[in-house]
């Protein structure tokens, strides 16, 4: 990434910054799915088809400016698979006419080194691409061996910051890969973090043996400053609960492929409006709204919002939300267990 684009980058990250703290009005961060299909099929997904049409772009257009009408100040396009839209490039200049930040989560299989001359033309500011294991296998097939090649092309020629994450949990066969992507990600200038993967609630299933010894050998990769590890995830890890305010439906908004607003990618259905019909009053109501499922909530991206005002009001309205009840009692009883493990940091 060029100096002047780093640069212009911090400039813009402030001032999503200050608007952030000095309003709770407006959502911050809104997740647009232009494309439901998806080039791969990991095992451990429920994000994804392989039948559905990419979302046209006047209407993807109309639910970018609706979020920009809300006051929201970034975007990040996911999917599926988003380079699986034709007109990606489109809806990312469209998303920072707003003014607005844009990002994207990929795969990664579809970049080429035009593609990413063009998302630099388009303006993308944030990049991440999750890679799950070295060698593809049954559960995910998201390769260091096969994406390595576009990781170089990135680290030569993106304008926009590129992010690896690498996931633990879920079964995945070798989670010592993890730790090897990371320091693959810091060699060529990229950074790394690392996720825990979430059952088809948003909640966690705690870690143990060699993908508890993983995640913390990452979190002092991060000490080095390479790795971002998000603190919320080191009680999860413990099998502890979170104290935070999920502000999902306000601050947060996981916009479906079908135009509705989602609490989060793990929490559909709440509160299922059309985003062309959500107003003010959806945002106060549900910035009020406790979640059931915030204690053992994995979603970094809402925790992170959340930031900005787990520090105000507490949430007075009746919890909604989804959580399984057989995954509470297997998390205490895995908290019984683990106690003994105090000399972690
Ligand atoms: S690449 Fe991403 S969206 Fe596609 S199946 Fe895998 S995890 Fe799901
Ligand atoms: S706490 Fe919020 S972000 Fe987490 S699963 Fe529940 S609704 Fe989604």
């Amino acid at each position: 990434m060029k100096t002047s684009s780093r640069l212009k980058s911090y400039y813009r990250e402030f001032k999503f910054l200050a608007k952030g703290v000095i309003s709770t009005e407006h959502p911050i961060l809104a997740h647009i799915i232009p494309m439901r299909r998806c080039n791969l099929a990991c095992g451990y997904c429920n994000e994804y088809d392989d039948v559905s049409k990419p979302v046209p772009t006047e209407e993807m257009f109309r639910r970018i400016d609706k979020l920009a009408e809300l006051g929201n100040t970034a975007i990040i396009i996911s999917g599926g698979e988003p380079l699986m839209h034709p007109e990606l490039e489109k809806l990312i200049a469209r998303i920072r006419q707003h003014g607005m930040l844009a990002a994207m989560i990929t795969n990664g299989y579809l970049l080429t080194q035009e593609r990413i001359q063009a998302l630099n033309a388009a303006g993308l500011e944030y990049m991440q691409i999750s890679i799950d294991n070295i060698n593809p296998d049954d559960i995910s097939k998201k390769s260091l061996k096969v994406l390595d090649k576009k990781l170089v092309w990135l680290s030569e020629l993106a304008d926009f910051k590129v992010n690896i994450n690498s996931v633990v949990g879920g079964g995945i066969k070798s989670p010592q890969d993890a730790l090897t992507i990371g320091k693959r990600a810091v060699e060529l200038g990229l950074s790394s973090s690392i996720g825990i993967i979430h059952d088809g609630l948003g909640t966690l299933t705690p870690l143990q043996g060699v993908e508890r010894d993983v995640y913390f050998q990452m979190k002092n990769l991060g000490k080095k400053g390479h790795t971002r590890v998000n603190g919320f995830q080191k009680n999860l890890v413990d099998g502890k609960p979170n104290n935070w305010r999920c502000r999902a439906g306000a601050r947060y908004l996981y916009i479906c492929e079908d135009g509705l607003v989602h609490y989060c990618s793990q929490q559909r259905g709440y509160p299922g409006k059309p985003l062309a019909e959500y107003t003010r009053e959806d945002i106060k109501r549900e910035y009020d709204t406790k979640k059931k499922c915030a204690s053992y909530c994995t979603i970094a991206c809402v925790h992170q919002v959340g930031a900005f005002d787990n520090w105000r009001k507490p949430q007075t309205l009746a919890s909604k939300g989804m959580v399984k009840s057989t995954s509470v009692k297997a998390i205490k009883n895995f908290y019984q267990i683990e106690r003994s493990y105090s000399s972690f940091d």
